[in-house]
């Protein structure tokens, strides 16, 4: 399936580091953890969400008195999807939308991450099932970027509300709103610019084009959504948490994870800054988006 080969590089990595592991201590032991915890943390996980695996694993292999390592894997799996989901209902990592009226997801992120590419990708999913979407195009700051924007319109089949480069992205997002009133539109999907260099002017212009959408839209933005590139790592993390600093984020795109052996930053992501990942990409097609099944996620490492 998509999802299983989107992820080879992770998954082949991870599966044939964690067999040989096993194969090495048949006995789980100090050494054995201390092994796992290098595998889990190359593989991206994250060294605070690796330290409460392995606290966790220690406590179930003690109460459950696993000798064979054979065994310790199938407890692994467990252990990260209880981590993932933490407290929360796992239907966290369903997209929030507005079933009888206008929904607004709002999409924020850093250049190069792949936003406009998700924004497509995105718009074209929700288009076959069965809604009528329409685009903002948001960041009026990069040159190109509006479009680049145009170009994936095209592509799902969905119009894009524009203005001139440089002109006032909330005035923007607010054409886009009326447009998507008076057609009678299911989604609207917000691009915006992520300046990251300088953080004020990021938090302003996010919060004006905030204060925007929930003035015209009862309940809105229903979703705010970060995109991150998968390969980037720590450098990913550092991102969330600047964005989380600036406006209130809701859910993560992670992309690009078709060409990282890293896969592990989700989870990383979702326990250190506490947000659910919505979608992961994985690859540069219009289909190459899917939502993110920390389920299929974990089990598919070893499988
Ligand atoms: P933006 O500047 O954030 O809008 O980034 P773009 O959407 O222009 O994407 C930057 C580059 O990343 C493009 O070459 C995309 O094709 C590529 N890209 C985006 N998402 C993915 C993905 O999931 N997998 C791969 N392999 N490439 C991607």
């Amino acid at each position: 399936d998509k999802f299983k080969d989107g992820m080879e590089k992770t998954r082949s990595s991870f599966t044939s580091k964690v067999n040989d592991l096993v194969a090495k201590y048949r006995k789980v032991d100090e050494e054995f953890f201390e092994e796992l915890e290098e595998i889990l943390i190359s593989a991206d996980v994250g060294v605070e969400t690796v330290m409460e695996l392995i606290e966790e694993l220690e406590m179930e292999v003690k109460r459950r008195n696993i000798q064979d390592s054979e065994q310790v894997k199938e407890v692994i799996s467990e252990k990260l999807v209880e981590i993932y989901y933490g407290d929360d209902d796992e239907s966290i990592e369903k997209l929030q939308l507005n079933e009888d009226g206008l929904s607004v997801i709002l999409v924020v992120g850093v250049n190069g991450v792949g936003k406009t590419t998700s924004i497509g990708k995105l718009a074209n999913q929700l288009k076959q099932e069965g809604k009528s979407v329409l685009l903002a195009a948001g960041d009026t700051f990069r040159a190109g970027a509006i479009d680049q924007l145009q170009v994936w319109g095209e592509r799902a089949g969905v119009d894009v509300i524009k203005h001139s480069e440089g002109s006032d992205p909330a005035a923007v997002i607010y054409d886009g709103i009326q447009a998507a009133k008076s057609r009678g539109v299911d989604v609207l999907l917000c691009d915006t610019a992520g300046r990251l260099q300088n953080k004020v002017n990021l938090m302003n212009e996010l919060a004006k084009v905030k204060k925007v959408i929930s003035r015209e839209v009862e309940g809105a933005p229903h979703e705010t959504l970060l995109v991150l590139d998968g390969t980037t790592g720590q450098n990913a993390l550092s991102q969330a948490k600047t964005f989380k600093e600036a406006t209130d984020v809701s859910g993560i795109v992670l992309t690009k994870l078709d060409g990282t052996a890293r896969g592990g930053i989700v989870l990383a992501i979702r326990n250190e800054m506490g947000i659910p990942v919505k979608y992961v990409g994985l690859g540069e097609q219009v289909t190459d988006l899917q939502p993110f099944d920390a389920h299929q996620f974990v089990y598919g490492l070893f499988g």
